[in-house]
C-alpha cells in the first residue's frame, strides 16, 4: 500500500517541476564533466609553462590558505598565486582559496581548478564530484573558457541557486519555462562542447508522469512503474529508467548540504535560513517514506535550530 504523502508528493505539479529542473541540471553536469576535465588539464599545463623552473618543483613551505584568504609568505607561493590570479576573472572579488592545498598545485591539476570553484570544495577530487553549479562557476571564472556571452552561464547558476533555496521544493510552471529558455541559451553558448544536451533536456522539460498507487500507470504516454515497494521508475518514456525516488533523494541531499555549508560559514543562521531548516524538518517528518534515508539529517536539522 502506497504512503499517501508519497503519492501526493510525486504527483504535485510544482514538486515535479522542481525535480525536472534538478534532473536537467544533472544531465548538464554529466555532459560537462569530461569537457571540464580535459580543459583544466590543458590549463594546468599552461600555468606550469608560465612558472619559473625553480617554482615548478617547489620545496615544502608553511603557507596555508583559509576561506577567502591566501597570504603567501614565500616567493614560490607568491609566484603561483600571481599566475593564477592573472587567469581569474573575479580577481578583485571573492576567491575561495581555502578550497585548495597550494603545495599540490604543481602536481595536481584539480587542486589548481579548485581556486575557481565556489566554497565548500576542499575535498573535491575532480569534476566527477562537482554539481552543475560548481562546473558553471569554473567556466564563469577561469579564462581557459572563452564564452562570448558569459551572462548566459550566470543566469543558469542563478536558477540553480533559486532551486536549491526553494525551501518547499516547489517551483511554478512559469519558472520552469523560464529555466528551460535559459538552459537552451546556455547550451547554444556552449555549442563547442562535445555531446549536445539540448534534446534530453527538452525531453525532461516536456515530460510528465502520474503515479497512481504505485502500480503501472500511463498518462500522456508516460508510464510510471514501481519495483520493490515504494520505488518508482519511469518506463517507456524519454526518461526511461529514471528513478524518481533516487532523483529526489539526491536533490534533497544537495539542499541539505547547502544548508550545512551555510551554517559552517556563518556562525549564526539568518532568519531565512532558520525558516528553511524548519520547513525541511517538517517536510522530512511529513514524508515518512524519506525518513529512513534522512534520519541523521533530521537530527542535524534539530541541532541547527538549537
Ligand atoms: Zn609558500
Amino acid at each position: 500500500m502506497a504512503l499517501p504523502n508519497l503519492l501526493l508528493r510525486l504527483n504535485c505539479k510544482e514538486y515535479k517541476n522542481w525535480m525536472k529542473a534538478g534532473l536537467c541540471l544533472q544531465i548538464l553536469q554529466s555532459r560537462l564533466q569530461g569537457y571540464i576535465d580535459s580543459e583544466m588539464q590543458k590549463f594546468h599545463r599552461q600555468i606550469i609553462a608560465g612558472i619559473s623552473p625553480t617554482a615548478r618543483h617547489r620545496p615544502r613551505c608553511q603557507c596555508r590558505s583559509q576561506g577567502k584568504q591566501f597570504q603567501p609568505s614565500c616567493p614560490v607561493c607568491m609566484e603561483w598565486k600571481n599566475n593564477i590570479l592573472h587567469h581569474h576573472k573575479n580577481r578583485n572579488g571573492e576567491i575561495h582559496w581555502g578550497n585548495c592545498n597550494p603545495s599540490l598545485w604543481p602536481i595536481d591539476y584539480w587542486e589548481l581548478a579548485k581556486v575557481f570553484l565556489p566554497r565548500g570544495h576542499t575535498k573535491s577530487k575532480g569534476p566527477h564530484e562537482c554539481d552543475a553549479a560548481a562546473l558553471l562557476n569554473l567556466i564563469n571564472f577561469c579564462d581557459q573558457f572563452q564564452v562570448s556571452n558569459v551572462s548566459k552561464v550566470r543566469e543558469v547558476i542563478k536558477c540553480r541557486n533559486d532551486l536549491m533555496h526553494s525551501s518547499n521544493m516547489k517551483v511554478s510552471s512559469s519558472w520552469l519555462n523560464d529555466f528551460g529558455q535559459k538552459m537552451q541559451d546556455l547550451i547554444s553558448e556552449l555549442r563547442h562542447v562535445p555531446n549536445s544536451v539540448n534534446d534530453p533536456i527538452q525531453e525532461v522539460l516536456l515530460s510528465d508522469w502520474s503515479v497512481d498507487d504505485l502500480s503501472v500507470n500511463e498518462v500522456d504516454g508516460f508510464n510510471a512503474e514501481s519495483f520493490g515497494g515504494e520505488f518508482v521508475y519511469l518506463r517507456n518514456s524519454p526518461l526511461d529508467g529514471v528513478s524518481l525516488n533516487e532523483l529526489e533523494i539526491q536533490l534533497v541531499n544537495q539542499l541539505l548540504e547547502e544548508l550545512y555549508l551555510q551554517k559552517e560559514e556563518s556562525r549564526a543562521l539568518s532568519e531565512e535560513d532558520l525558516g528553511t531548516v524548519c520547513k525541511m524538518k517538517t517536510f522530512l517528518i511529513e514524508n515518512q517514506d524519506l525518513l529512513p534515508v534522512f534520519q541523521e539529517d533530521l537530527e542535524k536539522l534539530e541541532l541547527l535550530l538549537n
